[in-house]
């Protein structure tokens, strides 16, 4: 009979459990398909570099499936709704008896799986499989069996979890055969080049930098991490989004170069962020109104916002005065990546110094990112601006200055994406306009277009008042 993978979020041969189940049987012919769905992604607003990695990674993905046997059809449809009429006439036409898919935890995604369930059934067999998670969503749950709503206690009871148990990878498929694959396919989305220095295409290159992120930078993460200007992460991001990497390939690498992960030692911070990821994912399906653009604590919703369109645009475009979420800005648009410590202190910016609600922010990320994970994303949002939670409060509220101060100490990072800084001494970069006014000068860089104290007063006032 044959069998039919629905890739998805999961471009990769190497544990790959909807691949691997569809390659158990050593007769079944195997075939894969992608559907591109370009309005779709419109209204996720990806970003046209995250589109442009996909692509390069549905070409390595078909060339590393051929290889092995297994031919992969490509097939472009408006969206979510299409697609499934499209697999529908897809499985008629190839005559396919069972499919395999990886879930996706979104609602629409959530909502498109439904649908082709029901107009499948009866006609062909499915499986479905957890495998963008190292757990389950509803597998690490409180005594009560509900989703945690604070991370340390979720991530103590995910630690125990896997103390008893690994999840495992399994192989990539041996070859059955050899096919071709047709590289010339439809996919009318906006592209924007990535930085191949950056982010090397294709997942051989991916398992590559994992394995060598393992070796010692997992070890000093946590000394390194909060430092924008050292390559202290992965950077394994982008190839986490789009599944050209799994979450188990991670864990089990790392627990090869440091066993001793699991109970605290070297790599633990690293794997904790690695559960980050996980809580975010188990969120969003214990609590779907995260999708919708809700905030999880609902009073939230009553914060007056600022609707000043030029302040958005001055963040958007990095043009604030504050060098490090200036710097950080520029950062997310060149490349499409933004280091985590910055991330949250451009959201930061954005929601408490200007006022303006964090979903402008969440949107605006996920239009840049090449990385753009939704639960991941609005994760941070709501953390950042104190909705979420687990959240920070709403009154710790990060000083702009004295972040890029800690975590950019001599500018480095800011004289890099900020040029126009250049000849700013080191230990003025944070407050360029103090200095140009005690030297005469004019910069060729904008002014504050906050005061942070009289931003911060405001800021409290409006969340006080929505609190009431
Ligand atoms: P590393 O530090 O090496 O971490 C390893 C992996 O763990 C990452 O690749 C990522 O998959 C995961 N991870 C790390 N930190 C987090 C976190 N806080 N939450 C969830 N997963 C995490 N991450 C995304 O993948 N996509 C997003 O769209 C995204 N948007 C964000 C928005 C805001 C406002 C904030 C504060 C954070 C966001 N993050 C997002 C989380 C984090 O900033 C990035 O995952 C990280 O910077 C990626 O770099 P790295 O691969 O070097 O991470």
């Amino acid at each position: 009979s044959t069998h039919l993978v629905w890739f998805r979020n999961d471009l990769r041969v190497h544990d790959n459990y909807a691949l691997h189940a569809a390659c158990r049987s050593p007769d079944a012919k195997v075939i894969g398909i992608f559907v591109v769905t370009p309005e779709q992604w419109h209204q996720h607003v990806m970003a046209p570099k995250q589109a442009e990695f996909i692509f390069e990674h549905l070409q390595a993905l078909g060339h590393a499936l051929a290889g092995r046997g297994i031919e992969l059809h490509i097939r472009q449809v408006a969206d979510f709704t299409a697609s499934v009429a499209c697999i529908k006439d897809f499985c008629a036409e190839q005559n396919v008896g069972a499919l395999f898919y990886n879930y996706q935890y979104e609602v629409n995604e959530r909502a498109r799986d439904a649908a082709m369930e029901k107009a499948l059934e009866g006609k062909v067999t499915l499986q479905g499989f957890d495998d963008s998670l190292l757990l389950a969503p509803g597998s690490v749950t409180t005594g009560n069996q509900e989703m945690y709503k604070v991370f340390t206690p979720f991530s103590k009871a995910f630690i125990r979890r896997l103390q008893e148990g690994l999840p495992e990878c399994v192989p990539a498929p041996k070859a059955r055969g050899e096919v071709h694959f047709n590289e010339h396919f439809d996919f009318d989305v906006p592209r924007e080049a990535f930085d191949r220095d950056i982010f090397p295409a294709g997942e051989q290159e991916a398992i590559g930098m994992l394995r060598k992120f393992c070796l010692q930078p997992a070890a000093d993460y946590q000394e390194q991490r909060d430092f924008p200007a050292i390559e202290g992460t992965s950077r394994l991001s982008p190839y986490l989004a789009i599944g050209v990497l799994s979450p188990r390939q991670c864990l089990h690498r790392l627990l090869k170069e440091h066993p001793k992960a699991l109970e605290g030692e070297a790599g633990a911070t690293w794997l904790n962020e690695l559960i980050w990821r996980e809580f975010y994912r188990h969120l969003i399906v214990a609590y779907p109104k995260l999708c919708r653009h809700r905030p999880f604590i609902a009073w939230t919703d009553n914060v007056r916002w600022s609707e000043d369109e030029a302040l958005l645009e001055a963040w958007k475009q990095g043009k604030t005065g504050y060098p490090i979420v200036d710097a950080a800005m520029r950062q997310l648009n060149t490349t499409g990546w933004m280091h985590n410590r910055l991330r949250m202190v451009v959201a930061s910016f954005l929601v408490k110094d200007l006022l303006i609600d964090w979903r402008h922010g969440e949107r605006y990320f996920m239009s840049r990112l090449i990385d753009g994970d939704l639960a991941a994303n609005n994760g941070g949002w709501q953390w950042a601006a104190s909705t979420g939670t687990d959240a920070a409060p709403y009154f710790r509220i990060f000083n702009p200055t004295t972040q890029g101060e800690r975590f950019d100490a001599d500018g480095r990072f800011i004289r890099h994406w900020l040029p126009e800084l250049q000849q700013v001494p080191g230990k003025h970069i944070h407050s360029p306009w103090d200095w140009a006014a005690k030297q005469k000068r004019t910069l060729d860089y904008p002014r504050p277009i906050v005061d942070h104290k009289q931003a911060r007063l405001k800021t409290l006032a409006a969340y006080e008042a929505a609190r009431k």
